[in-house]
């Protein structure tokens, strides 16, 4: 009876939910896709082929159960799919959303691969879970029993409140601390609302915090608290405090008011989103409206940075990557929107200065156009100056999106003994994440580097499975 529902992909074809027409999503921070109605989620599932070997499963972080949770979706039993959906993924409904779904379950999708359209897997998990949000199916956090081990999770991002979770299902005494006043980490401050929508990070924290998680926030450790301070007052530590330090760019003039870093613009649009007061985007400098924008990257991040500027009235908006099209780190999907929202790519051009007017205000950015010669030891052809074909693209706020590097944790908190990479990463054990310090775990991106939020998600998931067991172990049990 199911699989009559089921291996539809020929007779139906893949929709998306509806996408807000450019115009209308250029002018408000909004999500731009429009939820599913029951019966075109149902279809859209129904064209999955149910593979014996599922590669959107094989290729997801957390090996999401996609090809049952979409089965029960076109048969209409939603609330086990959410059931299903939930038991992989703490935060099914963010993955959703913010996945780039095209390079992971449905880049390999074999419907997708067979040239009929990936069937809409992020799409469809987005609808299980904000369905069951609305049911009533979210059931609040309630361990059978309490526990007196305590946990301290410093950070607050996907990967800190994964393992929060899952800790405090477990029965354990968790306490979330972070330097932000609010959770979410870049979930609440970098991704801008038209990708994620603040109420739906924010539900996701009071439905921790109801469950007994507690958030000590506006606390910086190495600051407010000494990480010694925290390792002695809890039984176990986990680390997840994200890749914050921005690349700068050595160039003429870079320090010229106009020229600010992604992360402080995206954080003042989405504090202004929240509410809050922000001087400095009420002054204007972290403000594009009236201004020509230029976006120097080509990652997510300048993707970001270049709608937010859209949305908060750019006279013009243009974004410098180094690269062509095709070599762009960034989202196909991202990009595509961009250009739909009136944003100009300028291809192989680099910065090389900034130009300032008398009052030494960012007037336009030196370009330097470039070819795309050889391929470097990663395999991606390097780009190469045009020599003679530099020129000035006028601007009033150049915004530098280049990427993100570790803070220098064993020095800022005074613990030569947390090992790190050559990157300034931390070292974590592969499965496991323990650090080389005893009763201290670490995920995230402060352990890859700038990843993505589904790899913190599997991070603290794993990283609570194994403080577990540590705080569970029969000789710690017995010392106590
Ligand atoms: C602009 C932008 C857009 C992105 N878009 C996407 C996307 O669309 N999809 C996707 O999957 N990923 C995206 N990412 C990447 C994703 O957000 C990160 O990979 C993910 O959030 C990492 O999670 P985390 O828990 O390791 O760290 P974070 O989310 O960075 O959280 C770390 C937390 O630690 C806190 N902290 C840091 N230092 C301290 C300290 N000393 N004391 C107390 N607290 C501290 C911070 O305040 C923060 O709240 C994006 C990233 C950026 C910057
Ligand atoms: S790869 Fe595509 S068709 Fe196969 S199980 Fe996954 S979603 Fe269904």
């Amino acid at each position: 009876m199911a699989k009559q529902q089921m291996l539809r992909f020929v007779k139906v074809g893949k929709e998306m939910p509806e996408k807000r027409p450019p115009n209308l999503r250029s002018e408000d921070f909004n999500e731009i896709y429009a939820e599913y109605a029951e019966e075109k989620a149902a279809d859209q599932a129904g064209r999955c082929s149910q593979c014996g070997v599922p590669y959107c499963q094989s290729h997801c972080p957390l090996h999401n159960n996609i090809p049952d949770w979409l089965m029960m979706t076109a048969t209409g039993r939603l609330e086990e799919a959410y059931e299903l959906s939930q038991a992989t993924n703490t935060f099914p409904e963010i993955c959703g959303r913010i996945c780039p779904q095209d390079r992971l379950c449905e880049g390999n999708c074999v419907i997708e691969q067979a040239g009929h359209g990936t069937v809409t897997i992020g799409s469809v998990e987005k609808y299980i879970t904000d369905t069951a949000w609305e049911k009533g199916w979210v059931k609040p956090i309630a361990p059978a029993s309490e526990r007196g081990e305590s946990v301290a999770v410093i950070g607050a991002g996907p990967g800190g409140l994964a393992a929060a979770d899952m800790l405090r299902r477990a029965g354990i005494q968790v306490t979330v601390y972070d330097r932000y006043d609010r959770a979410g980490g870049l979930m609440t401050y970098g991704i801008p609302g038209f990708k994620l929508e603040k109420p739906v990070v924010m539900r996701r924290i009071e439905q921790l915090e109801q469950g007994g998680v507690e958030f000590v926030l506006n606390c910086t450790v190495g600051e407010d608290i000494t990480f010694d301070a925290i390792r002695g007052k809890h039984d176990a530590v986990l680390i997840a405090t994200g890749v914050y330090k921005s690349r700068d760019l050595t160039a003429p003039n870079a320090n010229a008011a106009g020229v600010v870093k992604a992360l402080d613009f995206l954080t003042a649009s989405n504090r202004k989103s929240f509410g809050d007061d922000v001087p400095e985007f009420d002054n204007g400098d972290l403000d594009a409206r009236g201004k020509r924008v230029v976006v120097i990257g080509g990652g997510d991040t300048a993707m970001d940075c270049v709608r937010t500027a859209v949305r908060q009235g750019a006279t013009s908006v243009r974004c410098l990557y180094r690269r062509d099209r095709e070599n762009m780190p960034g989202s196909r999907r991202e990009t595509q929107n961009a250009e739909e929202e009136g944003v100009e790519f300028v291809w192989l051009s680099a910065p090389s200065g900034f130009v300032t007017d008398d009052a030494g205000n960012l007037s336009g950015v030196r370009v330097q156009k470039m070819r795309l010669g050889q391929p470097d030891a990663t395999g991606r052809r390097a780009p190469e100056v045009i020599e003679g074909a530099d020129y000035t693209e006028e601007s009033d706020l150049a915004i530098m999106a280049l990427g993100f590097e570790p803070e220098d944790l064993p020095s800022l908190w005074g613990v030569p003994e947390l090992t790190v990479t050559r990157w300034g990463t931390i070292k974590a054990k592969f499965n496991t994440h323990e650090t080389d310090l005893p009763g201290v775990w670490a995920v995230g991106d402060i352990v890859r580097g700038a990843s993505l939020v589904v790899w913190a998600i599997r991070d603290g998931r794993e990283a609570a499975e194994s403080i577990l067991s540590y705080l569970s172990a029969p000789a710690r049990v017995a010392a106590e």
